[in-house]
């Protein structure tokens, strides 16, 4: 940054909102009175529109009872296909690549157990030992059920720094005894954007099936899924898409591999047309619906009818770009007010590799978190010692990023995290 040109008034912020050509849909979402939500990386807020989706998936069962499998604005029976179009897009994938449907660590389970094909030497996986807990649990209880030990089979490409990854080394992990890899596309704690394009091809040079996490990424960045070539991915869609605590997640599975076989199949992967046959023989779906496993959970999935048409409006490059915009300003705040109290950047700063949020990190970062919320700030604590400040395109404003680093400059000035004990609550 250079500090003679960086305006940090609170003028300026304001100036940044009304050339915002997003900023009209902060409206449509339940903001709180004298709170700055920038939790939207862990669970995104409630829109109106969501919220009228959900309304009326309870009118449609109030109204067709079992008659809304097949009637209303939405018939049950092929809403989760009907969405898997609406969130295509977002990862640049054709409609019949993606299917809304259970949840991240199961969708994760079902394409391991469907993709993960131990023969010879190849039997390894391939993760990294930054991903998220619940993907590494999966991984080891897939590794067991197929009788390996996970403490040889699961390889967990190593951090230099405990922050990032680097590209070469999990490439220089690819080695020969590796069936498949599991990765995040951006890293939960620093925000890190792994280069899926350049993993993907050079797991492909070794014919190894590679997958990815995008519960990070979807709905903050683009993936451009018809060039890269991907195997398969998994995601939720309560973080950036907004579609409630708990809702229904999503996967893609590449065209190419259409028609192999559920490692876990259940009758809603069928082909529709066969599925109340009731046949005990399995017509599997010729596309991304087979690897759907039972009833779609319908009163879960239906907030993000709503939410989803906010990102088709606003288009996903467009929310890139604010994001960056947001979190690059920021960072500037950061360094320019920030600079005297103890506070390290954990995440990348070039756009290419910069996620959707800030990673601060600092030794008493558990109670700055606290002392945060208490004045009206909404962050989240990632053990052991990182802030996470996510600044959300469709809701978020250039004034919110700008009041709540004002207001973390004030907690450190008159140390108000020092009223708390450092130690995170039970959900962090
Ligand atoms: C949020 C998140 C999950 C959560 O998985 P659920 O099955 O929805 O509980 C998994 N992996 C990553 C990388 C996440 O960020």
């Amino acid at each position: 940054m250079n500090e003679k040109i960086f305006d940090a008034s609170y003028e300026y912020a304001r100036s940044l909102d009304e050339q915002d050509e997003l900023s009209t849909f902060r409206s449509e979402f339940y903001l709180k009175e004298g709170t700055i939500y920038l939790d939207g990386n862990s669970l995104g807020l409630l829109s109106k529109r969501a919220e009228k989706a959900l309304l009326e998936m309870l009118d449609s069962w109030k109204e067709y009872g079992i008659d809304g499998w097949t009637e209303g604005k939405y018939p049950w029976f092929t809403l989760s296909e009907h969405l898997g179009k609406l969130v295509a897009p977002l990862i640049h994938a054709s409609a019949d690549e993606v299917i809304v449907t259970g949840s991240t660590t199961t969708n994760l389970h079902q394409m391991v157990s469907t993709f993960y094909e131990p023969v010879g030497k190849k039997t390894k996986i391939l993760a990294d030992e930054l991903t998220f807990p619940s993907d590494i649990y999966s991984l080891q209880s897939q590794l067991l059920l197929r009788g390996f030990n996970p403490d040889t089979h699961l390889i967990r490409v190593k951090s230099r720094d405990g922050r990032l990854l680097e590209e070469e080394d999990i490439i220089a992990a690819m080695s020969d005894e590796v069936a498949l890899i599991v990765l995040p596309s951006v890293l939960y704690r620093s925000g890190q954007v792994l280069d899926m394009k350049r993993l993907t091809e050079e797991a492909h040079k070794r014919d190894i099936i590679i997958g990815f996490d995008l519960c990070h990424s979807i709905g903050a960045i683009p993936h451009y899924f018809n060039e890269w070539d991907v195997d398969f991915a998994v995601w939720c869609h309560y973080k950036y898409l907004n579609s409630g605590p708990g809702g229904v997640g999503g996967l893609y599975v590449n065209k190419r591999h259409f028609g192999k076989k559920p490692g876990l199949a259940g009758w809603f992967g069928s082909k529709k047309e066969k599925q109340f046959d009731m046949e005990h023989l399995f017509t599997q779906a010729a596309n991304a619906g087979a690897y759907q496993i039972g009833t779609p959970h319908v009163l879960s999935i239906a907030p993000l009818i709503g939410s989803i048409g906010m990102f088709e409006e606003a288009g996903i490059e467009k929310i890139r770009n604010k994001s960056l915009h947001m979190t690059s300003y920021m960072m500037n705040l950061i360094s320019f007010k920030l600079k005297d109290y103890g506070f390290s950047l954990g995440n990348p700063v070039e756009e290419r590799r910069r996620g959707g949020h800030i990673y601060l990190e600092h030794t008493e970062a558990a109670r700055i978190c606290k002392a945060l919320k208490m004045n009206g700030v909404i962050p989240d604590f990632r053990a052991p010692n990182g802030i996470r400040l996510a600044p959300v395109a469709l809701y978020n404003s250039f004034e919110d990023v700008w009041k709540s680093i004002d207001i973390l400059k004030e907690i450190m000035v008159k140390e108000q995290y020092k009223q708390f004990e450092n130690k995170r609550g039970v959900i962090a």
